[in-house]
């Protein structure tokens, strides 16, 4: 074994986390969830989260079985909801397998929404067998202790970390090992201040012996994310429940549940499309305050509005009236719109 991975296990009997809910009976499903659902999200958001769909989904049979809007139900708030979609049809693929998760690295990469460093983490944590991740943890301690330039979602970046990830992991204690260097990462080698006096791997570390830590891993320059503006109608009906229409399954918030949403300049604007889209004589509409919701290439200007007036049918959408209370219960929602319901009180 070599001394990095010597010293990174060392470290982690010590320190490292040993009592994640995924830790426990680490079967390839649980690992395989606890990855998807830490892709884009940090460890303690996880964890309830992580709870509830184990008490609901607590087999891939059962996540394969369970309703689409169930499942998108439980992600509320995670965002990135391709990930559910891509976990509930990933579970169908287990399903027609018998139930039994691939052990093999092209097994694994086939199933929809897994990558090489997610089937790496099955492999190690939930087959207890060689695998080699890539997380955004690992990226940064490699990075760091390599003092690798450029930007590091380049191609031959990428490939210049695999191949350092692959040499240093070792071929016993695997599974020790790659939870190590997330801990490693997460705890010690943070974004910021990373604490590098604690670190086990500080005498060979390159960063540190540069003293720019924090320079490592390069981005390219970010973009300033351009706004977009979109009102977002609640209509109520004679039993107080609102409209609610549910998305394409691709795209922004795919598959959830939203009020419907119109994009537009200003309120003439609305009520003209309402008219002539919608076929609402005079909407009343009311403006609530407005919010700004970011996603990863655009900030959304949320305009929440409330309109009274005779909805027509609505076509090419699958539509239907719940109250707020039982679409928070039963309905996947995006984060804003549950932020809307709440302003409603
Ligand atoms: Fe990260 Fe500091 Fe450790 Fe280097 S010494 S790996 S920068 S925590």
């Amino acid at each position: 074994m070599n001394s990095f991975s010597q010293h990174v296990l060392t470290w982690f009997d010590a320190h490292g986390r040993h009592d994640l809910p995924w830790q426990l009976n680490p079967t390839p499903y649980r690992v395989w969830v606890s990855e998807i659902m830490l892709q884009q999200t940090q460890v303690a958001t996880v964890i309830p989260y992580y709870q509830r769909f184990m008490d609901s989904f607590p087999t891939v049979q059962a996540l394969a079985h369970a309703d689409e809007d169930a499942v998108l139900q439980h992600w509320a708030g995670l965002g990135y909801y391709a990930r559910a979609r891509n976990l509930h049809y990933a579970a169908k693929q287990v399903l027609a397998m018998d139930g039994v998760f691939p052990q093999t690295l092209e097994g694994l990469i086939a199933l929809k929404g897994v990558g090489c460093s997610t089937a790496g983490a099955i492999l190690a944590l939930g087959w207890q067998q060689r695998g080699v991740i890539m997380d955004g943890n690992v990226k940064r301690v490699l990075s760091r202790h390599f003092a690798i330039g450029g930007d590091s979602s380049s191609a031959a970046v990428q490939q210049q970390l695999w191949a350092l990830a692959e040499q240093l992991t070792p071929h016993t204690q695997v599974a020790a090992y790659t939870q190590a260097m997330m801990d490693l990462g997460a705890t010690l080698c943070t974004r910021s201040k990373p604490l590098c006096l604690y670190c086990p791997v500080q005498k060979a570390c390159q960063a540190f012996a540069l003293g720019t830590p924090s320079a490592f891993p390069q981005k390219k320059a970010a973009k300033e994310l351009p706004t977009r503006r979109a009102y977002f109608l609640i209509i109520k009906n004679e039993q107080q429940e609102l409209l609610w229409l549910k998305r394409p399954p691709t795209g922004i918030w795919g598959g959830l549940w939203c009020l419907p949403q119109i994009e537009a300049q200003d309120l003439q604007q609305l009520s003209d499309i309402l008219q002539q889209d919608w076929g609402i004589k005079e909407p009343k509409i009311q403006s609530m305050t407005p919010f700004r919701h970011t996603f990863s290439h655009y900030h959304l200007q949320v305009q929440p509005v409330q309109m009274r007036g005779q909805v027509g049918l609505i076509k090419e959408q699958l539509s239907q009236w719940k109250t707020p209370q039982a679409a928070l219960q039963s309905l996947g929602l995006p984060q804003p719109i549950t932020k809307i319901l709440e302003m409603l009180g």
